[in-house]
């Protein structure tokens, strides 16, 4: 998708710090960390959010959600815990409009989010 950050971040025009990559994912660390670990995995399948989620999308988001925690094993927060995080419209933070889900551990984490 044109004038997409993040599909150009798939696409190599702009460079990121990978930590997994493969035909349907691309992890990446966040440019901002919020927190120790503060990674996004990024479906190379650009879509909005999940309102613009098709049928067909169903088993990439699942996969995207195993892969995310087989990531924080590997990272050792398994046990500490962490926070699977997915900004949906700019009215709650959404900044990047290629559907991201952001994998966060590290510290102490707030319930209910702000
Ligand atoms: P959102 O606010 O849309 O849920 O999250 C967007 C995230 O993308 C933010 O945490 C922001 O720091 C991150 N981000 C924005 N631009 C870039 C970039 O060029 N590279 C990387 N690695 N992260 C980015
Ligand atoms: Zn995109």
């Amino acid at each position: 998708m044109e004038n997409c950050i993040f599909c150009k971040i798939i696409s190599g025009e702009i460079p990121s710090r990978k930590v997994f990559e493969d035909d349907l994912l691309l992890v990446i660390e966040d440019i901002v960390p919020q927190a120790p670990l503060h990674l996004l995995l990024l479906p190379k399948k650009h879509f909005i959010n999940c309102v613009d989620m098709a049928a067909e999308d169903d088993a990439l988001v699942g996969y995207i959600f195993r892969k995310a925690g087989e990531i924080a094993v590997e990272k050792g927060f398994a046990d500490a815990g962490f926070r699977i995080a997915q900004n949906n419209g700019a009215g709650v933070g959404q900044s990047v409009f290629h559907i991201h889900f952001h994998l966060l551990a590290g510290r102490e984490f707030a319930w209910p989010p702000g």
